[in-house]
């Protein structure tokens, strides 16, 4: 793997809804930028997974973030721009809740917009990632700071040289990549350390498409699982797409079946029971007997204490600052306000001058 032999401007760790925000910012501004990014893909836990190839007839599934419900309003006009283009649309105004009977769901009091996309939630990231330069299947694992930059190494050699550097991972990951830094204050990685985050398993689930028809006559899209012991959440996946043949299901545990579960052996057996206990919760049998079972067990779920700041600036020596949904929130919306306000502040630094919303230039 080639190293770049130049120093770029900015690095950013993570292609995530945060790193990908900033990136773009940035580049807009005229600055270079190149993303690493663990996965193979872009977007993080604003995710999708391909089930059934075009053979089978094409399927796939939301089994990170279930829907977006934006509150900011430029967020807000992001979305609404996004299905002015057919790349999102809004899925539902009603999300169930299980009741207090064993099989009953429950419509909500109110109503309100969720928005999703027929090709898959990440079709965010993919909109806003456009032209970005993103080194895919590279885990950063080690920072070096030198006299002219940073220095970026990656698990498959790749050597990135910035003047520098974002990292937008959850704080483990983050802490994991600075904590070895010589001159990493303590302040910083006390506000790192200090936000914690859920653990989570989704069972992903595609049926016969015998079952089609009774799927498509379900009163809920989604079903909240406040209630449940273990269960978070039951996502009829199929519901968002344009034309379903069959049903897709996507059940999340909560956190502290997640914590129970995470490290167990047989995940396929953990995928099966959080099945059973989503038919056995709604009263859909059928929901026990998929043809196809996914498993995917999220480390990193949900900041369960996050910072009120929107970015953490660290006192290094060379530039170091951090973004994500910690910082300022939990969701998909303050990962993007946290990228955004952080392209924001670097350019206040290093140009002296407030940044504009560029990013809508890659949307039009
Ligand atoms: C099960 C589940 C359901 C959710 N539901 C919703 C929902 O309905 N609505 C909502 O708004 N939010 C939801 N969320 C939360 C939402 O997913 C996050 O708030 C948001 O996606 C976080 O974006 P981010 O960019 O901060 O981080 P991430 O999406 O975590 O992005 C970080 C990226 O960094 C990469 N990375 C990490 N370490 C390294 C490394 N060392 N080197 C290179 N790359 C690295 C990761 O692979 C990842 O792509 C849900 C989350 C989960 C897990």
């Amino acid at each position: 793997m080639p190293s770049t032999q130049f120093p770029l401007d900015i690095v950013v760790i993570g292609a995530g809804v945060a790193g990908i925000t900033c990136a773009q910012q940035l580049r807009l501004a005229g600055y270079s930028v190149e993303l690493v990014e663990k996965s193979r893909g872009m977007g993080g836990r604003l995710a999708k997974r391909r089930l059934t190839d075009a053979s089978a007839g094409a399927t796939h599934a939301d089994h990170g973030v279930c829907y977006l419900k934006p509150k900011d309003a430029t967020f807000a006009r992001l979305v609404q721009r996004l299905c002015d283009r057919g790349a999102m649309a809004v899925w539902t105004e009603k999300i169930h809740e299980l009741g207090a009977v064993v099989g009953e769901v429950v419509p909500p009091q109110s109503r309100s917009a969720r928005y999703a996309s027929p090709q898959g939630i990440n079709a965010l990231a993919k909109a806003m990632s456009k032209d970005l330069t993103i080194h895919y299947q590279q885990r950063a694992v080690a920072l070096h700071s030198q006299a002219e930059g940073w220095e970026i190494e990656t698990d498959q050699g790749l050597s990135l040289k910035a003047k520098a550097l974002v990292i937008a991972v959850p704080t483990p990951q983050a802490i994991a990549l600075v904590e070895p830094l010589a001159d990493l204050d303590d302040e910083t990685l006390a506000q790192l350390k200090s936000v914690n985050y859920s653990k989570s398993i989704a069972a992903i689930a595609v049926y016969d498409p015998e079952h089609q028809a009774t799927a498509a006559q379900l009163p809920w899209q989604g079903i909240n699982c406040y209630r449940h012991e273990s269960l978070a959440w039951v996502g009829l996946e199929s519901s968002k797409q344009l034309n379903p043949q069959q049903p897709v299901v996507v059940v999340h545990s909560n956190m502290a079946f997640g914590e129970a579960q995470f490290e167990a052996e047989d995940r396929q057996a953990v995928g099966q029971s959080l099945l059973e206990m989503a038919a056995k919760a709604t009263g859909e049998a059928w929901l026990a007997q998929p043809e196809i079972l996914q498993v995917h067990r999220w480390g990193y779920a949900f900041p369960q204490t996050p910072l009120s700041e929107p970015y953490v600036e660290a006192k290094t020596n060379l530039p170091l600052w951090f973004a994500g949904d910690w910082c300022g929130g939990d969701r998909v919306e303050s990962a993007f306000l946290s990228g955004l306000a952080l392209a924001n502040q670097i350019n206040q630094q290093l140009k002296g001058e407030a940044l504009p919303e560029l990013f809508w230039q890659v949307l039009n």
